[in-house]
């Protein structure tokens, strides 16, 4: 299991990239509109293959704009890689951890990935994450 993303949740993307890309001196890999998610998101490369993601939503009523609205700028969620998402699903609801979902999202480049709820992780929201089989 290794790290693959921490999502921050921000309310400007602009203002976010003068702290992480400016003044603390992150790459900046690129921002990407995510229509599908109403977000849109800046890409820090940390340089061991994990990296940080600035997110900043776009449209009301979704759950990162809510996430924003209630608990203000901040970690949204950790987002780990695993080999097999069915698997890790499974194991980890066996182990007495909350998969939000039942069956995986699928992303536009066919990777997978779900939640795990925070209750049950000590307050994070952790995202469970298959990279898609040609990467
Ligand atoms: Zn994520």
């Amino acid at each position: 299991m290794q790290l693959d993303h921490i999502a921050i949740v921000v309310e400007n993307i602009n203002t976010a990239l003068e702290v992480y890309h400016h003044a603390l001196g992150l790459p900046l890999d690129r921002v990407e509109d995510v229509p599908a998610e109403s977000v849109k998101v800046a890409f820090l490369p940390l340089g061991d293959g994990s990296e940080i993601e600035l997110l900043q939503p776009t449209a009301p009523d979704t759950g990162v704009s809510k996430f924003l609205a209630k608990r203000g700028e901040g970690i949204h969620h950790l987002c780990v890689e695993v080999d097999d998402i069915e698997q890790a699903m499974a194991d980890f609801a066996a182990k007495g951890l909350r998969i939000i979902e039942d069956t995986p999202r699928v992303g536009s480049h066919g990777q997978k990935y779900v939640f795990v709820h925070p209750k049950s992780t000590h307050g994070v929201l952790i995202e469970l994450y298959e990279k898609p089989a040609d990467e």
